[in-house]
């Protein structure tokens, strides 16, 4: 997709603030610090649209950038920082379960992961919660810069056996650091939305 506008719209802390523009969504999930800032950075190529690195977990809002006027790109809070409350876990669950669930613009979910290291359990309750919602996930495996090109396949064997993911979902290798990964990462955002 070529980028002619990219634009922070709104850090919503609930639906009340959820923009109204009509135009299809497409979520992205992931931990905290496994990189969603900087692939929607690479994804719109703006280094500054998404801040990279700001406090992991310390984050209770959902991003909504709208691309093109075409969709809207929507990231949502990381998960999985260990020096989190339960009452702000419980805040976390409550605005992503919100949004995810009964939000008809929305069309796709990504995914992404640490391509070095195994699907957490979090990572697992997601993609189940994704797969629950009647969404094929699109998974995204970051860092790959940071693996040997012979690490590559066990690590997605890894990361698609501990997801439970067949073979007709493919797992896209992506480093937000080299632009890896971006054209095929499109192509299937661009699949997902209406025609
Ligand atoms: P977020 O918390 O998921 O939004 O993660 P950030 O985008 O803030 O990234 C967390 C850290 O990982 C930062 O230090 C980034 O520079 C680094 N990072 C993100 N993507 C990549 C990547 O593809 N390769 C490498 N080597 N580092 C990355």
């Amino acid at each position: 997709m070529v980028i002619k506008k990219a634009e922070h719209i709104i850090s919503a802390v609930g639906p009340a603030q959820y923009p109204d523009t009509g135009l299809p969504e497409i979520a992205l999930a992931g931990r905290s610090n496994v990189g969603k800032s900087s692939l929607i950075n690479a994804l719109v190529n703006r280094n500054g649209l998404a801040r990279v690195g700001s406090t992991p977990g310390k984050t209770r809002v959902i991003n909504f950038y709208n691309i093109n006027d075409v969709l809207m790109l929507v990231d949502l809070p990381g998960y999985g920082y260990a020096k989190v409350s339960a009452k702000e876990r419980q805040s976390w669950s409550e605005l992503v379960e919100t949004y995810l669930t009964g939000r008809k613009q929305l069309k796709a979910i990504v995914l992404l992961v640490d391509i070095r290291h195994q699907p957490t359990a979090d990572d697992q309750t997601m993609i189940r919660f994704i797969r629950e919602s009647g969404y094929i996930p699109i998974v995204v495996a970051n860092k790959m810069d940071k693996i040997g090109r012979s690490q590559l396949k066990k690590q997605l064997d890894l990361i698609r056996t501990t997801l439970g993911l067949d073979e007709s979902i493919e797992i896209i290798p992506f480093s937000a650091v080299k632009k890896t990964g971006v054209e095929a990462l499109w192509q299937r955002i661009e699949e997902s939305l209406p025609e």
